[in-house]
């Protein structure tokens, strides 16, 4: 199996970081996670603007551009022969002396593999339950950069409380998922946060805006609470991974009728639509 470190394909059991590197010692780095299906990267464009972003907010240099980068892991699909799989993109501002000032000269080390993924059918048919937690994240989630510890530490205690999520809420407000983002139903009209700096803008929630324009799915970029979350016919969270997952009790009370919704279903299927058009088997 083949990974790509520095625009170079190589073994995996080659590829060695340094203990020096910025992305271990203080998380100063960003990353993505693109959809592989039946061999084609899904949306990959769109990741890879976003990885560009993501990279340009933080000031570390990405030394190839997005159609370079594009060929690089079309390569690395083809030679793992992924069909149904992910590939993890990482960038980091490298490796120096330890100081928080950014290093002089340290050369950003970009890597990228693929593992295997499967859809997560059984939890998109019977739903998941989630816990709400207080959004304790820095300002600038929207930048996709490697310091994850509170979406870790969240979804330990929702696992830990026997819950399968959790959802962020800020004074009050819910934000997203610990890597997803969280869209409700209220009377056939579907509500999530807007983008801004305090969600991550999914590429899939970019998506389903549009499906949603699409198939004649009202769908507005408006903030709700905690206590309208509980109150909506139907919650679903949207992610590369989990796709369109609903979300059928939120702190043990049932959402809507308990069961996964209608408008779910229908956003579920047009993903699935766009996926089977865009990455055909
Ligand atoms: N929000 C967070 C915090 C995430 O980690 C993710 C990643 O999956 C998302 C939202 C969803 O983004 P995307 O649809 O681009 O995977």
């Amino acid at each position: 199996e083949s990974v790509i470190m520095n625009g170079e394909l190589r073994n995996r059991d080659q590829c060695l970081i340094s203990f020096e590197d910025r992305g271990y010692q203080f998380g100063d780095g960003v990353y993505e996670v693109i959809r592989v299906y039946g061999g084609r990267p899904f949306l990959m464009e769109e990741h890879l603007h976003r990885f560009k972003r993501s990279a340009d907010e933080l000031k570390i240099r990405l030394a190839w551009d997005e159609q370079e980068l594009a060929l690089m892991f079309n390569e690395l699909v083809a030679v793992n022969e992924v069909m149904d799989g992910k590939i993890y993109v990482q960038l980091t501002r490298g490796a120096a002396k330890r100081d928080h000032l950014f290093p002089g000269q340290a050369e950003p080390v970009l890597i990228a593999y693929t593992d295997p993924a499967s859809r997560p059918l059984d939890k998109m048919n019977k739903g998941i339950r989630v816990m709400t937690v207080d959004d304790i994240r820095w300002l600038r989630v929207d930048i996709k950069s490697l310091n994850l510890l509170p979406n870790v530490l969240v979804r330990q205690q929702a696992h830990d409380a026997g819950a399968d999520d959790a959802i962020f809420v800020r004074n009050g407000i819910v934000t997203e998922g610990s890597s997803s983002n969280v869209f409700g139903v209220k009377d056939g009209i579907c509500y999530t946060h807007p983008a801004g700096n305090l969600i991550l803008n999914g590429i899939t929630r970019q998506k389903l805006l549009q499906l949603a324009e699409a198939h004649g799915i009202a769908c507005v970029e408006q903030a709700f609470t905690r206590d309208q979350l509980l109150e909506m016919d139907e919650v679903f969270i949207s992610g590369t991974i989990s796709e369109v997952t609903p979300v059928i009790a939120v702190d043990g009370q049932p959402i809507g009728n308990g069961k996964p919704g209608a408008i779910t279903a229908k956003f579920q299927e047009a993903l699935a639509e766009a996926v089977r058009s865009a990455c055909p088997s």
